[in-house]
């Protein structure tokens, strides 16, 4: 009997630290300690020894049960310990896949031109301003010598917001002027005033009831025309590039004296005339002058004494030339197939 216990515990043994998981630890526990297993059976048949022979059997066997008890709680803990290092290690983070690529966007490109003509004004000593879309009808047009019966007050050009037609949404950047020399009183002044202005227009490939336009203005003792072509010479060759011409035309618009409207020789036919530029050969790029005596006397400035130039330059004309985009509306739809392209 004392061979069969030893047997069984080196049978126990061996088959614990040989199981590969929890399963069969069961099953091994059932088979050497369970109602039929081995042990017991081999306890049952104590009764055949005699008295002196019982309690050296029985503690004999105790300590077989004790050590396949001992075993079967290590083997435990052992498969437990192993299958948790499989569970992280399948579950584990490879940190050099590399990730889902994240779309980043970018600069409009009506802000891109923006910015290339705000740095170029900066550098020549502009400060920009920015003011009201909702503004005063008196800085929009009386103030900037627009007679009460000019036609671009009219309710069908002009987003009035009170019945009374004294508020509206400005049709212009221009009553910035009339803004910056009052709040800057005395000259000289060098502002640039960006931003959106309103009108009502229907929309087209060169029209939209929104739109920007970049005011400029500057005034000092002894400003001349000269200094208006240069600087807007300056601005048109950083644009466009050194070879661009320029064309200077006399306009008129209420608030300069004299006033003149530039055009730039067609960059696509130099001035052969092509759809581009409508056979014309050259294209229209913005409105300018010299500040009219009475806007400066309209601000307290003594028109004796000092003088100044304005221009007002359609933000999307200029986009669209900068860039070659030949529809205003892709500007506004921001569909991402256009955009992504600068
Ligand atoms: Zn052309």
């Amino acid at each position: 009997m004392k061979e069969q216990l030893e047997k069984i515990r080196q049978e126990a043994l061996d088959a614990l630290s040989k199981a590969s998981d929890t399963n069969e630890l069961d099953a091994l526990r059932v088979r050497f300690l369970g109602k039929k297993g081995e042990l017991t059976g081999v306890l049952k048949s104590m009764g055949k020894l005699s008295a002196e022979e019982r309690p050296v059997m029985g503690q004999a066997a105790n300590n077989v049960r004790a050590a396949i008890e001992e075993k079967l709680e290590e083997a435990k803990t052992a498969l437990k310990a192993k299958a948790l290092e499989a569970k992280l290690e399948a579950e584990a983070i490879d940190v050099t896949i590399p990730g889902d690529p994240v779309q980043l966007g970018h600069r409009h490109p009506m802000n891109k031109a923006l910015d290339e003509a705000k740095d170029l004004f900066i550098s020549m000593g502009f400060r920009v301003l920015d003011g009201p879309e909702v503004e005063l009808a008196d800085y929009n047009f009386t103030r900037l010598n627009i007679a009460e019966n000019h036609p671009s007050r009219d309710r069908s050009d002009t987003f009035y917001i009170t019945d009374d037609e004294k508020v509206l949404l400005r049709t212009q950047t221009s009553p910035m002027q009339i803004r910056a020399m009052d709040e800057i009183k005395k000259p000289p002044i060098r502002i640039l005033a960006p931003g959106r202005v309103y009108r009502k227009d229907e929309v087209d490939a060169t029209h939209s009831p929104m739109f920007h336009q970049i005011e400029g203005l500057v005034i000092d003792k002894g400003v001349t025309m000269a200094d208006l072509k240069g600087t807007l010479e300056t601005l048109i060759k950083a644009m466009y590039g050194e070879d661009s011409v320029i064309r200077f035309r006399p306009h008129h618009f209420p608030f300069t004296e004299p006033s003149c409207e530039v055009d730039v020789q067609c960059f696509k036919c130099r001035g052969a005339g092509c759809p581009t530029c409508k056979g014309e050969g050259w294209i229209e790029l913005l409105g300018a002058g010299m500040v009219h005596p009475k806007v400066l006397e309209n601000c307290d400035i003594d028109p004796e004494i000092y003088s100044g130039f304005a221009f007002g330059i359609g933000l999307e004309r200029m986009a669209m030339r900068r860039f070659k985009i030949s529809d205003m509306r892709m500007i506004f739809e921001n569909d991402i197939r256009f955009l992504s392209q600068f």
